[in-house]
């Protein structure tokens, strides 16, 4: 027996706080893994969701009907305090929209318009095109795209580099008299699916019509431009914003036992994008979030801390349920431990990323230290606890200062399918879900029972 042992134990009892022994932890640890693997409550609601909800756009009725859902099986699962918080989201719709290429081959092309874009004149318009492969390129054009379709061909080289093309293609295009911009899908790989997402007019610039177009159909065009080839396309687009809707985060709650105010934030995002069924993003986030908290409660585990659930409404498009949260629990944010976001899909977790946005360089020292009191009871699952990034939806709290933990999960193929119509439920791994929701409660619970504090 290594001599050592005893002390460390010691260590890290005082550490966690003295109501709860490293062997306690790891006794409920095991029971939260036994229990997510025994039931697949996330796989089920997950399933559920995508099934009968489907996707679940900002001001859609499928979103409010999730919101719904998630309060009814949040309350039959024993939480307490569970209620909807209101909040304004902005709604767009896509309407009809097609694309054709007319010159120099006659094809149809699947599409899909951007989040937030205007459509095009009744009827459509039809216009050349001009393929550049960067912001630089088109400069270099400048006016001589006027009147044309300018297509953004970026290859991929991670989803933070290249969906700038995707949120700026329309202003900057614009700049220059385009009528109209596409964007090659921002994905790796593409069996004819384009990917929808958020983009931003520059109020200084026209708003144009602007829309994905697949990998393949990007780099044909830029195939027959170098040929020097005229190409020559028709694009109808009914896109339109109307009034901001009505819509909510919900949340739950298990009630510290010991220290209520003090509060562990488990969140995913409930809306999603109107293609798909929103199962990797983020549906699979919030049966995380939402099994976390219900194995501990069905357990009979008691968190000194309050858990709280929460689920977001609006991260695509808007963030307005980031920010609406943000506002009504600054009160709170002194006692906020962390505000712990899954959003990066359904593959096992490989580390919680702790984001610290106001420490000093030696407060985040001392807040990564104290990460290790958790290394033994998060062992089992293979994590890593570092320094990270935590998430769009706690991100405007993040900014003031309150600790904010991501779920990096594997995400090997959740850029695939992301934001299109394949993020379906038949590719969640059903032993993923009930693996990150062990993780999830495990890590939550321990930090519940600690008297850690990141800030
Ligand atoms: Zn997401």
């Amino acid at each position: 027996m290594n001599p050592t042992q005893p002390l460390l134990a010691c260590l890290l009892a005082a550490q966690l706080g003295a109501q709860t022994s490293p062997e306690a932890l790891r006794t409920a640890s095991e029971r939260l893994r036994t229990e997510a693997f025994r039931t697949h409550g996330a796989y089920e609601d997950l399933a559920w969701l995508c099934d009968r909800v489907g996707n679940r756009l900002s001001g859609s009725p499928q979103l409010d009907q999730a919101i719904a859902w998630a309060q009814a099986r949040l309350k039959a699962a024993g939480l307490v305090n569970v209620h909807a918080e209101p909040v304004l989201v902005p709604h767009w719709v896509r309407g009809r929209e097609s694309a054709e290429l007319l010159l120099p081959t006659p094809t149809r092309l699947n599409i899909l318009g951007l989040g937030g874009s205007v459509g095009t004149p009744e009827g459509g318009l039809t216009a050349d095109v001009a393929v550049v492969g960067s912001f630089d390129e088109l400069d270099k054009l400048g006016e001589t795209v006027k009147g044309k379709i300018v297509l953004f061909d970026v290859p991929y080289t991670g989803y933070g580099h290249t969906v700038v093309y995707r949120h700026d293609g329309a202003a900057k295009a614009a700049r220059y008299g385009a009528v109209a911009a596409l964007v090659r899908s921002v994905g790796p790989v593409s069996l004819d699916t384009p990917h929808t997402g958020a983009m931003d007019y520059n109020p200084a610039f026209p708003k144009i019509p602007t829309a994905a177009v697949t990998i393949e159909a990007s780099t044909q065009m830029r195939r027959m431009q170098q040929r020097g080839e005229r190409v020559q396309m028709k694009l109808e687009m009914g896109a339109k914003t109307l009034p901001d809707a009505p819509s909510a985060n919900v949340v739950a709650e298990i009630r510290g036992s010991e220290k209520p105010e003090e509060v562990i934030i488990l969140s995913g995002h409930l809306d999603s994008w109107d293609v798909g069924q929103g199962a990797q993003d983020d549906g699979a986030g919030t049966v995380i979030a939402m099994e976390a908290a219900r194995l501990i409660q069905s357990l009979g585990l008691k968190p000194r801390r309050t858990i709280r659930v929460v689920l977001w409404t609006n991260e695509e498009n808007g963030l307005r349920g980031g920010v609406a949260y943000r506002d009504a629990h600054r009160a709170e944010f002194k006692n906020l431990i962390a505000a712990i976001e899954s959003d990066s899909g359904s593959e096992r977790v490989r580390a919680f990323g702790l984001e610290l946005l106001k420490a000093t360089p030696e407060a985040k020292a001392t807040a990564r230290a104290s990460l290790n009191a958790f290394e033994l009871v998060m062992k089992p699952f293979s994590v890593s606890l570092r320094l990270g990034h935590s998430g769009a939806d706690v991100s405007p709290m993040v900014r003031e200062g309150v600790p904010g933990i991501g779920m990096e999960h594997a995400a090997t193929h959740y850029f695939d399918v992301h934001h299109t119509h394949a993020d379906t439920f038949d590719k969640i791994e059903k032993d993923d879900l009930a693996h990150n929701a062990a993780a999830l409660a495990t890590f939550a619970f321990a930090l519940a029972q600690s008297d850690v504090r990141f800030q």
